[in-house]
């Protein structure tokens, strides 16, 4: 028998629709490409945003079309996705940060009729124009007064192309199986693989999102998506801020320690997320400003490991909550949210903060488990670890064009390409990328671990552990350090510093120092390149 409730397609527009009806006064500030503070209300987004997809129209693009943007977070960044994924387009946000060569593969593949493109990257367009073919114009996103001299041809000016439209517009009702959006994964190894993700799927996850045991969004909070909307929907931030009425504060390009403290404080803003690199600079400029956080309660960190001194630096210096996140763009991208549980209050500080080291517990929608190479699934005891695979409605089916093949077994599991341990708890550590793990004599060794530990020395800035070849234990752990201004630990410092944190036979066999470590387009280590680096780098065991 089935049921007889109401059947209506869930879809993003209802979000903005939802947002301007009954948060109409709440503000979206904007830090611009051109300089000043903009700020204006979810009333004025949304019609602004109706203007846009009428002006989408009269370009001539119909459902179905990918509309690209290359932009950093910023409200017309915002009006783009939703009236966009609103007309039943799909919204293809572009990392600035890959490769040209990628963004152009990425354009193509995608098959982009049109790119929105912030000032910043107009000289990288005007490089690739001619390798784009199918792209039959580029929307810049400012007004007339800033409009740059360009080689573009069929360029449109933002405030312009709105200005020339009404407001009246009604957001089509389609199957909310629809596509929405898509976003490409790095692509550290061979050509990034794009994730389409879909009405329904976006709204379920952002519903989720905004749950209390995960990021816990409200109307009262004034939220701040450090991390950029091109990098996995910045964490479903800008959908679930409208769906709860939360101001919204974005940080556009500049997200160096100063900026984002400046905001922070001006807006109020009591919730904000982003890699630990981005937190990393805030805390050293914190640090040597010897300045305070007076509004912030929640810092959600994800996309790389938290190392447990900047979850200690946050929550007891400066008074706000870590809430460790992971996922990825395959997962929409949220997975697991490191909230304590009921019982955990009791536990001392040290142990809450152990707890929160790893990545958190999975929100309802994600099925996960753990299994060996076999596939046979290993036990949920905080010590086996192994494939972490993950299912639910808003984990990839497949990826654009059928790219990779087919991606889930006869399960309909997805192989994240982790590794991890599942506690009794149902709180999920990654140990590390199943690339980058390093096998020492048939035993498997932590580069995740080695690296939180040694960031915990307070000479070190950021550290990186890869696998070098070993005539006896195939590999063995080099730890390659980045010291913090002004400081000269050396090797035997850091190594002895590591003694009782770490097992006896995962020690690092040498430390090299860099001046910098490699990051891929979305933060992380990019140990592909480090690898290569130290691929004649002899240990002082071997
Ligand atoms: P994104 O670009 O959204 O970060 P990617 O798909 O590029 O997503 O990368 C996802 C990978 O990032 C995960 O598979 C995992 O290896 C890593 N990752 C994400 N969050 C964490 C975390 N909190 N701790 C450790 N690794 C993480």
């Amino acid at each position: 028998m089935r049921g007889l409730m109401q059947d209506r397609p869930l879809l993003i527009s209802q979000l903005l629709s939802f947002a301007g009806t009954y948060h109409a006064e709440r503000e979206i500030v904007s830090r611009t490409v051109e300089g000043p503070i903009h700020r204006h209300t979810y009333a004025d987004m949304e019609r602004r945003s109706k203007q846009l997809a009428n002006a989408l129209k009269r370009l001539g693009t119909s459902a179905g079309d990918c509309i690209g943007t290359l932009a950093w977070n910023g409200y017309r960044h915002l009006e783009i996705w939703y009236a966009v994924s609103g007309s039943g387009m799909v919204c293809h946000t572009i990392n600035p940060r890959l490769f040209p060569e990628q963004i152009r593969y990425i354009v193509n593949h995608a098959d982009d009729r049109y790119i929105f493109v912030d000032l910043t990257f107009v000289g990288l367009m005007e490089k690739l124009e001619a390798e784009m073919p199918g792209v039959k114009g580029f929307v810049i996103m400012t007004d007339r007064a800033h409009m740059p001299q360009t080689s573009l041809k069929n360029v449109i000016c933002y405030e312009e192309l709105i200005a020339a439209e009404s407001a009246d517009f009604e957001w089509p009702e389609f199957d909310e199986n629809t596509a929405s959006s898509l976003c490409y994964t790095s692509g550290t190894t061979g050509n990034p693989k794009g994730v389409l993700y879909s009405h329904r799927s976006t709204v379920i996850h952002s519903m989720m999102a905004n749950q209390p045991d995960a990021l816990g969004l409200g109307s009262r909070d004034v939220v701040l998506p450090v991390v950029p909307m091109f990098h996995a929907n910045a964490w479903s931030i800008p959908y679930g801020a409208l769906m709860c009425g939360a101001k919204l504060v974005m940080p556009g390009p500049n997200m160096d320690g100063a900026s984002i403290y400046e905001l922070l404080e001006t807006e109020g803003v009591t919730f904000t997320a982003a890699v630990p690199t981005v937190w990393l600079m805030l805390l050293q400029y914190l640090e040597r400003e010897g300045k305070t956080l007076s509004a912030l309660k929640r810092v959600v960190i994800g996309g790389s490991a938290a190392p447990r001194a900047m979850i200690e630096t946050f929550q007891r210096k400066y008074g706000a909550q870590v809430v460790h996140a992971w996922g990825m763009t395959e997962t929409s991208p949220l997975g697991t949210l490191g909230q304590l549980k009921a019982g955990m209050e009791t536990m001392s500080e040290d142990e809450q903060i152990t707890v929160q080291c790893k990545q958190g517990r999975a929100i309802f929608g994600i099925e996960m488990k753990i299994t060996d190479d076999a596939g046979k699934e290993l036990p949920r005891d905080g010590k086996a670890f192994g494939n972490l695979k993950v299912r639910g409605p808003w984990v990839v089916g497949s990826y654009l064009k059928g790219e990779g093949g087919q991606v889930l077994d006869a399960g309909g599991w997805f192989d994240t390409g982790d590794v991890a341990t599942l506690d009794p708890a149902g709180y999920m550590q990654i140990t590390d990328r199943s690339k980058d793990v390093i096998k020492s004599g048939g035993e498997w060794i932590s580069s995740i671990d080695l690296e939180n530990a040694a960031v915990g020395h307070p000479g070190v800035a950021e550290a990186a552990v890869i696998g070098i070849v070993h005539p006896k234990w195939d590999e063995r752990p080099l730890l390659i350090i980045v010291r913090k201004p002004g400081s000269n630990v050396g090797r035997d410092e850091v190594l002895d510093f590591l003694k009782d944190k770490i097992a006896k036979w995962w020690m690092p066999d040498d430390v090299a120092f860099v001046d910098e470590l490699p990051h891929t387009a979305t933060g992380k280590l990019l140990k592909t390149k480090l690898r290569e680096d130290f691929r004649d780098y002899k240990l002082p065991t071997a």
